[in-house]
């Protein structure tokens, strides 16, 4: 193997008495643990790419993201750690100063590269792709030799997937149901594809941090397929209640629950992920959702980096 990989996640039991009262027991996997500057499940994404670009000798590696983006961040650490040049395509316009996910980036070597909201949609058209990498050769940004390694936002593709069916494997307690924050949904589908591998009867269940994700299911679906994940694939669920307004919005209830949750067990959620998969899963919980005797594991998918515009702005404070 060409990178290290992680051996173990921490896990931790979370003892509240609600959770007793429904009889269920609850258990964070702390992959936001696994590293201290690459988040989470960002890093299982990661892996089988940066290793497919050494073994196939790319010389630049080029991917996209929001200006927030978790994924942008850990890749540029990641590049940065593993010496592979790479240029972080960047939604909308640049703005005068550069927020801490981009300037954090920058700092690890990454080009950034602007392109407009409306271009930014065309992202996984190859025409628009040959049009974007002609341009960064105008621009120097890149040269005519270059073997370009394009890892789609999100870092979502086949070995992400691969990547993150590493996940349920790393798991050594028994349990019924797995749950997760979903976005591009990559992590999730790589979750379905470790748990065919092993829990056959464990259950995932996804909440996804955007509103309106009508496609989600279909999106996954395709990404199984893309992996070849086509046997013993687990009963799986998305729960579309729990965006709080959509993708990185937040609500005061939401932040109280990230300020609790903090109080009860030292640990920090994200705002615009694991919070809100918390959240939800602690109302399903609360409402009967799961059967009594339920083992359940949520994913602590990472993304603590995202909380800094919050935390700048006193909207959270974890005292
Ligand atoms: C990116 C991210 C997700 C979503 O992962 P997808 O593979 O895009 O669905 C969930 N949680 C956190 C903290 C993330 O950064």
């Amino acid at each position: 193997m060409l990178l290290p990989l992680v051996q173990s996640i921490p896990i931790t039991h979370i003892q509240e008495p609600f959770l007793e009262q429904n009889g269920v027991s609850l258990y964070l996997l702390r992959l936001e643990q696994t590293d201290p500057m690459i988040s989470g499940n960002k890093w299982f994404k990661l892996i089988y790419n940066l290793e497919a670009f050494k073994k196939q000798h790319y010389s630049k590696l080029l991917t996209f993201g929001g200006a927030y983006s978790n994924h942008i961040h850990a890749t540029a650490e990641a590049c940065h750690r593993f010496d592979i040049p790479v240029i972080g395509v960047i939604r909308g316009e640049q703005s005068p100063k550069l927020n801490r996910t981009l300037l954090e980036a920058q700092q690890r070597n990454m080009l950034l590269y602007y392109i407009s909201r409306q271009d930014y949609r065309l992202k996984n058209k190859p025409d628009f792709i040959k049009s974007l990498l002609a341009k960064l050769i105008d621009l120097n940004y890149l040269s005519k030799q270059d073997k370009v390694y394009i890892l789609p936002e999100g870092g979502s593709n086949d070995l992400a997937i691969q990547g993150c069916a590493l996940i349920p494997k790393l798991i050594s307690i028994d349990y019924n149901y797995l749950c997760c924050a979903i976005g591009s949904g990559g992590t999730f589908s790589g979750l379905i594809s470790g748990v065919s591998e092993t829990q056959k009867n464990a259950k995932l269940l996804g909440f996804s941090a955007l509103k309106g994700a009508n496609n989600l299911s279909l999106t996954i679906n395709e990404l199984l397929k893309l992996s070849n994940v086509e046997k013993n694939i687990p009963a799986w669920e998305i729960n579309h209640n729990y965006h709080f307004g959509g993708f990185a919005k937040t609500t005061n209830e939401l932040i109280e629950f990230m300020h609790h949750f903090y109080q009860n067990h030292s640990i920090k959620l994200d705002a615009i992920y694991t919070a809100k998969m918390m959240f939800g899963l602690y109302q399903l919980i609360k409402q009967g959702y799961f059967p009594r005797g339920s083992q359940i594991i949520a994913v602590h998918t990472g993304g603590l980096q995202g909380n800094h515009t919050f935390e700048q702005k006193q909207i959270l404070n974890w005292v």
